[in-house]
């Protein structure tokens, strides 16, 4: 039997882990714009001890890699941005720092899924299924369809039930129903509601303030499975 850390080599097909880097930049751009030019200090987030093995003086920082971001709020806005990475020697795999802005495997960033589903909701209100509506109502350059907008709505949900106990720390949660059988946008809607959440501009201020206080307690994503959670070997 192996064991978890018993990864391939980094590179192709090897093994990546995807650790949470929790930070509190409202935007991925400007994560963008401090991670040349202000330098982030990673080797003093991660600490001595290596995330993966958890030998101190075992990782060392490698190149960055680049990835794909897209928003859609306030404008669209698609650029790539680097993800800081790292090589846990002892056992040669990478390990990289994900912003929360991101989804892991999501080229959308939280702001743009949010957003969308919002617009979303509100066409559900008006008695439509919601995604249609919401299809037609971010920019037409995006690509975002029904389907992916669908997608996205179960996987915020998902994260929500997921992360409920936590998310109870900070938000009274006593009145959200969770269950399989629910409306899966009612449920989208109470929990914002709770997150006090409900319009563009508390989006852009609270939004950030959710994210960081649920991946700063659990070193985790809220939204989306990282890599080492993923059934599926490459
Ligand atoms: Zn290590």
């Amino acid at each position: 039997m192996q064991k978890p850390w018993t990864l391939p080599p980094c590179g192709q097909g090897g093994r990546r882990i995807q650790l949470p880097y929790v930070n509190r930049f409202e935007t991925i751009w400007e994560y963008k714009e401090a991670f040349f030019s202000d330098p982030i200090d990673f080797l003093a987030y991660i600490g001595p001890a290596c995330p993966i093995c958890g030998d101190r003086d075992c990782y060392q920082e490698i190149d960055p890699y680049w990835r794909y971001a897209i928003d859609l709020f306030p404008e669209f806005k698609k650029e790539q941005v680097p993800i800081a990475r790292f090589l846990c020697q002892k056992h040669r795999s990478t390990f990289s720092l994900l912003p929360i802005q991101l989804i892991p495997y999501f080229q959308y960033t939280v702001n743009a899924v949010i957003g969308t589903l919002f617009l979303g909701v509100s066409c559900w209100r008006m008695g439509q299924t919601g995604f249609c509506g919401a299809e037609v109502s971010v920019e037409p350059e995006s690509n975002v369809t029904a389907w992916l907008i669908f997608c996205w709505l179960m996987a915020v949900v998902t994260g929500l039930r997921r992360g409920h106990a936590e998310l109870m720390l900070f938000y009274d949660l006593s009145r959200i129903q969770t269950s399989e059988t629910g409306v899966p946008w009612q449920e989208f809607s109470d929990y914002f509601v709770v997150f006090g959440i409900d319009t563009e501009t508390t989006r852009r201020s609270r939004l950030p303030i959710l994210l960081y206080r649920y991946s700063q307690r659990t070193k985790l994503f809220l939204f989306g499975t990282p890599s080492q959670y993923r059934s599926g070997r490459a």
